[in-house]
């Protein structure tokens, strides 16, 4: 338990990074008050709502946190969103008077703009929009109905894949997955029957990881074919060489039903995006030649940045900050006296869940060091979380709370889900506290 002297530390985002970092000051510091922020009533950040529905393995990673979450030392404190918007309960200012550190690990989830002419068109979504109706993600509102028979994802790493699995995959495939029900079925209302997937690089050199594609080709509703496979550049690992054998072993591959044909263009950059008011081509460049492929809907996969700026910049800078260059990722996780960062608002978003925990470990190496040298020292007018305003405090949800939306949501499954998500932030803080529904 924490004393009077302990060094107080706000951790600022509950994903991977905010949750790694927590158990690492926790192992290293032998008395610490550590509380844990998020803006919704659950932990966890993209493990739960980026993460596919159908990778229940991958999210299994929470359970290792449960202890963590479970000592007296750390407290989550849910449903608090810190920045400086109206939505806002805390600032980081706020949580800088009462804490002797703030740790900023609140990840990149914006989808990055493409930069191409067109991109506005109706049509044209981002991946990130698309997995988080997937998940159920608060107030996620994305369509799927409207995606179209004729889908071209720009981009080819492990979300596009994500995004290219959901769309080649047969809705009875779900079983045992938390997918959000209503979005399965808008969208197996029109499904896809071709998806083009566009990667800049070559086959070999494309970010997907060989196992992501390998899900895809087993799939019987699946025909693939490849193109610009041809032409690899410099030297190939293994990793690169497993996709060139898959992509070759799947290039022309019969199924059992030949549901979607799923074309892969490598070397391929799309340079504009066609159409009036909606989408109705992309054009791409592949070997100084101009290629158009037909689209009913283009879902773009190319990486996430940050959302809203002003809690960054509130941290780096007390005046309004505008320097791009702040949000750059970093080796040192410092960003101020006493203030920091972890995860993806540090590294950019890269990295799956366990190349955070790395990340996180230097963080708390940093401010341990800090502590030794004197540079962040616990001071007695720093009350932690009985700093801060009653009424935010009174309103947090806490873990045993969260433990309580946690099991309404499973209970709420049907009998092919682990979970049903209640789908937006207020009702989740309701359920959180005790409400039924
Ligand atoms: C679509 C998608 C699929 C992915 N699939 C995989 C996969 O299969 N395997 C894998 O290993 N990795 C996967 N990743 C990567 C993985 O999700 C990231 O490595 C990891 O989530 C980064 O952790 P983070 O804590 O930095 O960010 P996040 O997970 O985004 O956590 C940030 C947290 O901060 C909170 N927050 C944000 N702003 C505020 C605020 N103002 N106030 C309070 N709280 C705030 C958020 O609610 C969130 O909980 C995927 C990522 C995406 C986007």
């Amino acid at each position: 338990m924490s004393t009077e002297n302990s060094v107080k530390i706000a951790v600022v985002g509950a994903g991977a990074a905010g949750c790694y970092l927590a158990q690492a000051l926790q192992r290293s510091l032998s008395a610490a008050e550590i509380v844990i922020f998020d803006r919704y009533a659950s932990p966890f950040g993209l493990i739960r709502y980026g993460v596919a529905a159908d990778h229940q393995h991958t999210k299994a990673i929470t359970r290792q946190f449960e202890r963590m979450f479970r000592s007296p030392d750390i407290r989550f404190a849910g449903g608090v969103h810190i920045g400086e918007g109206a939505e806002a309960q805390l600032s980081v200012n706020d949580l800088a008077a009462q804490f002797d550190a703030v740790v900023l690990a609140t990840g990149r989830y914006e989808d990055r703009p493409l930069g191409v002419l067109g991109e506005e068109l109706q049509g044209v979504f981002g991946a990130g929009a698309i997995t988080r109706r997937l998940n159920s993600a608060p107030n996620a509102t994305q369509a799927l109905d409207e995606l179209g028979d004729e889908i071209v994802i720009v981009g080819a790493g492990n979300v596009a894949m994500d995004v290219l699995r959901f769309l080649a995959k047969p809705a009875s495939l779900y079983a045992g997955s938390d997918i959000d029900d209503e979005a399965l079925e808008e969208y197996a209302r029109g499904p896809a029957k071709r998806v083009t997937v566009l990667s800049r690089s070559s086959a070999a050199k494309s970010a997907f990881d060989p196992q992501m594609l390998k899900e895809i080709i087993d799939l019987d509703s699946v025909h693939l074919t490849a193109y610009g496979v041809e032409s690899p550049d410099g030297d190939i690992d293994a990793r690169g060489s497993a996709r060139l054998e898959l992509v070759g072993s799947g290039n022309g591959s019969s199924g059992g039903s030949h549901d979607v044909q799923v074309d892969l263009h490598f070397g391929a950059e799309p340079v504009e995006l066609l159409g009036d008011a909606r989408v109705t081509g992309v054009a791409l460049v592949r070997q100084s030649e101009r290629v158009i492929i037909d689209a009913t809907s283009v879902i773009t996969a190319i990486g996430f940045e940050l959302g809203d700026t002003r809690l960054v910049s509130a941290a780096w800078s007390s005046e309004e900050s505008t320097d791009a260059s702040v949000f750059e990722p970093s080796d040192s996780g410092k960003v101020a006296p006493g203030v920091y960062r972890t995860g993806w608002l540090k590294r950019g978003a890269t990295g799956g869940v366990p190349e955070n925990r790395a990340c996180a470990k230097s963080v708390a190496a940093e401010i341990e060091a800090d502590l030794q040298s004197g540079e962040l020292a616990p001071r007695s007018d720093k009350a932690g979380w009985v700093g801060l305003p009653a009424d935010v405090r009174e309103l947090a949800v806490s873990y045993s709370d969260w433990l309580r939306l946690d099991e309404h949501e499973r209970a709420g499954a049907g009998a092919e889900r682990v979970r049903r998500k209640v789908k937006t932030a207020q009702d989740m803080i309701r359920v959180a506290r005790g409400a039924s529904s």
